[in-house]
């Protein structure tokens, strides 16, 4: 039996610690009393980016909703996977926030009955992007849950909510998988021929995603290549300028090239909702509604592009740190399992000082740093093209 939680490489204990929650739901089911500590209400789901928390919380709902605890192959697992299961509830916030309002809502369609008779799950990726107030509104709901409703919080780390949802929660930790173990996942279900998907996986520092793109996708390669080239071409002023333009315009194609994906299908599915092309009675008070609804989705669109367009910067940003956190292991002459099997990594290690490394590394996590504070992302990138250049 295929189960639902195959595609965790990495992650015995994890998986574990979910299949006895699972196997306590289905004897709470049973009407008798699950082993202490096996389940509970909430749960928050927590680990670095691409460690792969939505897909544990994922996997965990659909073995709760399954008829067989996670099978992996009836129709419920399907839809779970599918995102059309009708007592999962996905909620993935789109913008940097995620309200209050959208919170009561989310709470009151929580704690409607399950259609299937088992449980209604709600599942909430990035839950530390709810406000103060939103925070609040989902205590509530936590403190107090509907009989079978199952929360499922995820956060890069437990410290990214406030204590009182912390301490409700029974929190799952995922950890960096080895790139051994990704490398496995990419060679077995995805087919890539294992020198390729190994070199992915050291790449990718354990982003199962991140993996599979690179050793997949020409283009992510392809950027990842551009950004691996600062560290050897920012020599002086002129070429840390355009390096820094070229990495902003670079994140910005990027970013642009995954929300457009998303909206134009939204804008269509919108206008249909609202019956576009009919004619008839109602069509023009229908249209004037239909404005109202396209504004709201733009400024929706609107703030996922940042937050997409910030992601993508951060995440060039990581790349280059790690570079340097490679240079930094050559220069020290420690035996660890590089990221970058770029030939030029010595020649930019035996050019420089471990000092000067860790002063380009600070620049870097200051560049992060800045830009979560809004700055322009040129003149922040600019900032630290120059200090790398600079050393
Ligand atoms: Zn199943």
């Amino acid at each position: 039996m295929t189960s639902v939680f195959r595609d965790l490489p990495g992650q015995d204990a994890v998986v574990a610690q979910l299949r006895r929650a699972a196997a306590g739901a289905a004897v709470v089911l049973d009407g008798r009393r699950p082993e202490p500590g096996a389940m509970t209400h909430a749960w928050l789901f927590t680990g670095p980016p691409g460690s792969g928390r939505s897909v544990a919380a994922r996997a965990f709902a659909a073995a709760l909703l399954c008829p067989s605890g996670g099978c992996g192959e009836c129709a419920s697992c399907h839809q779970v996977f599918a995102g059309t299961h009708a007592d999962l509830l996905l909620v993935r916030p789109e913008g940097l926030s995620y309200g209050v309002k959208q919170t009561r809502d989310l709470v009151l369609r929580a704690a409607g009955k399950p259609t299937g008779g088992r449980w209604h799950v709600v599942l909430f990726e990035d839950a530390d992007r709810c406000t103060e107030q939103a925070a609040n509104a989902l205590l509530k709901a936590i403190e107090e849950p509907a009989p079978r409703t199952v929360w499922l919080l995820c956060a890069p780390s437990a410290e990214d909510l406030v204590p009182t949802i912390r301490s409700r929660c029974r929190v799952v930790t995922l950890v960096v998988p080895a790139s051994s173990a990704v490398a496995k996942v990419l060679i077995e279900r995805d087919g890539i021929e294992p020198a390729r998907a190994l070199a992915a996986a050291r790449a990718a520092q354990g982003h199962v995603g991140r993996a599979r793109r690179l050793a997949i996708d020409a283009s992510a390669a392809r950027r990842r290549a551009d950004v691996l080239r600062i560290p050897s071409s920012v020599t002086s002023l002129g070429p840390a300028l355009s390096a820094a333009a070229a990495l902003v315009r670079t994140a910005e194609e990027e970013a642009k090239a995954v929300t457009d994906g998303l909206d134009e299908p939204e804008r269509d599915s919108l206008r249909r909702a609202f019956g576009e092309g009919s004619s008839g009675k109602g069509v023009a008070k229908a249209m004037r509604g239909m404005a109202g609804a396209l504004k709201d989705l733009e400024d929706r669109q609107k703030s996922r592009a940042t937050r997409v367009k910030r992601d993508t910067l951060d995440q060039a940003l990581l790349e280059l740190a790690l570079f340097y956190r490679d240079i930094l292991m050559a220069q020290l002459g420690a035996d660890v399992e590089f990221a970058n099997s770029e030939p030029d990594l010595r020649a930019v290690a035996s050019a420089s000082s471990p000092e000067a490394t860790l002063r380009r590394m600070q620049a870097i996590m200051r560049c992060r740093e800045r830009l979560t504070l809004n700055v322009a992302p040129l003149l922040a990138v600019e900032e630290m093209t120059l200090a790398l250049a600079e050393g």
